[in-house]
């Protein structure tokens, strides 16, 4: 199950549940789009994988599985790759 964390690795943005912005690879390292466009050429720069759109948990399933509120800020790691 996708922890859907609550904001961009990159700059630290708020990336909720509902929010069309959230960007993931295969681990879940997750971006904003900008970031993802931007930055990192939608390539995650932690594990060189792809990055997605976060598909986002239907609110009546929120309650029993509750996204993530731990926040991973990486800023160091945020670079473009070439
Ligand atoms: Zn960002
Ligand atoms: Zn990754």
């Amino acid at each position: 199950m996708l922890q859907l964390r609550p904001n961009c690795e990159c700059c630290n943005r708020d990336l909720p549940n509902e929010s069309t912005e959230a960007r993931i690879c295969s681990f879940e390292c997750t971006f904003c789009r900008a970031c993802a466009q931007d930055k990192l050429d939608s390539i995650c720069p932690n594990c060189g994988g792809e990055l997605v759109v976060r598909p986002r948990r239907p609110a009546e399933k929120l309650a029993k599985y509750p996204a993530s509120t731990e926040r991973v800020y990486k800023p160091a790691g945020c670079r473009a790759q070439n």
